[in-house]
């Protein structure tokens, strides 16, 4: 924790943020503000006017006429004058260097302006500023210019005023913006999550096939129903030889590998509108929709090779395919499975490494 500032310090902290909350330091000029500091001089008849913001040590003019200086640095001296009395018209008669100012940089055509009225432009209870009024000798007002310099000041005040509540709706905007981006990202953020989870739901982890459970989904699911309903379609099952070797020769890690590998050239083998699903542990499923009987036995064809051709393992893999087709309107999709599933078994019991197709009449009766 900071250490507390001493309470002086404090007021000091206080004004100097109420200040800053205008964020009018360093500002272009506006018209509105110079409006005000060229009435203050014509009003008073004096050469120059400014309406200054006391910031630390300086005063820096918002508004200025017959002033080159954009603002008086090193001026302590004439700050700590008029906060002594914030209430009060400052009048100083002559502004003496080393008390008032560090040094006396005001000049206009070539004459310095020593003498200076100021009325405090005061805000959120805090002396913000001053509207100053310089001249080359003592100047003394009349009560009607001393009137008309007050008025300017609730002017002044009135712009800063003016000034806080558009700071304010802005950033009331901002926030708004900012809120409704947040509800943004927190909608994309569980759409996110929702899409990853819909996908570890229905995908294997291990090869990024489809999983048992979406096959399940889609046999269930009326619009896929309708898709596969009214094609003839044909099934492919697919199961690695000797895999039980593969892991107790190799280890279970280059198991995983192989069944990847695998995975990649089923998928590499099939068009983009047919399903593979991992269906158990090493046997994979392909759906191909609109396809007969002899289209499907060359894909199981192409996916034979391509999985011996598979060259990222250090041994030599095959697999056994049975395929079988059916008419949605005429055949069980479970009896097609069982037709695919018994075509396997031959490719199995008949030496591996190969594809039958299933040569059973092609209708349920
Ligand atoms: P066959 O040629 O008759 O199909 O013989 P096989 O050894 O492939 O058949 P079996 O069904 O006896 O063995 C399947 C093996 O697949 C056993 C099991 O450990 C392995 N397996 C199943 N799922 C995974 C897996 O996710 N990773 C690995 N590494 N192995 C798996
Ligand atoms: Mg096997
Ligand atoms: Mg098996």
């Amino acid at each position: 924790m900071s250490p507390t500032p001493p309470p002086s310090d404090v007021g000091e902290t206080r004004r100097q943020a109420a200040l800053d909350a205008h964020a009018l330091l360093d500002t272009l000029p506006e018209r509105a503000f110079d409006d005000v500091a060229m009435l203050a001089a014509l009003l008073t008849g004096a050469p120059a006017a400014g309406l200054a913001l006391i910031d630390q040590q300086r005063l820096w003019f918002k508004a200025r006429t017959g002033l080159r200086q954009q603002e008086l640095t090193g001026a302590g001296g004439l700050i700590a004058h008029a906060q002594a009395a914030p209430r009060e018209l400052l009048q100083i008669g002559q502004l003496v260097a080393g008390e008032h100012l560090d040094t006396l940089p005001l000049l206009v055509d070539g004459r310095a302006l020593p003498c200076c009225i100021g009325v405090p432009l005061l805000a959120d209870r805090q002396m913000l500023g001053l509207l100053l009024v310089f001249d080359t000798a003592p100047h003394t007002l009349s009560a009607r210019q001393n009137d008309g310099l007050h008025r300017l000041v609730r002017q002044a005040r009135q712009l800063l005023a003016l000034r806080r509540c558009v700071l304010e709706q802005r950033n009331l905007l901002a926030e708004r913006e900012a809120f409704g981006q947040r509800l943004e990202d927190a909608r994309a953020d569980m759409q996110r999550r929702h899409d990853q989870l819909a996908h570890e739901a229905t995908h294997d982890p291990l090869t990024g096939l489809l999983n048992r459970a979406a096959l399940d989904h889609l046999r269930s699911d009326p619009v896929s129903q309708e898709h596969f309903n009214a094609q003839p379609y044909a099934l492919i099952l697919l199961d690695i030889d000797h895999f039980k070797q593969v892991n107790d020769r190799h280890g279970h890690r280059l198991g995983d590998l192989a069944l990847q590998a695998v995975a990649e050239a089923v998928n590499a083998a099939v068009r983009s509108s047919d399903l593979v699903v991992r269906y158990g542990g090493e046997e994979l499923l392909v759906v191909l929709p609109h396809t007969r009987l002899d289209g499907a036995a060359e894909v199981a064809e192409r996916i034979r090779r391509r999985v011996a051709r598979v060259s990222s393992l250090p041994f030599a893999l095959t697999v056994s395919l049975g395929v079988a087709a059916g008419d949605p309107a005429r055949d069980q999709p479970e009896h097609v499975f069982e037709r695919a599933d018994q075509a396997l078994y031959r490719a199995k019991t008949s030496g591996r490494d190969r594809v039958v197709v299933d040569d059973s009449p092609l209708f349920d009766g």
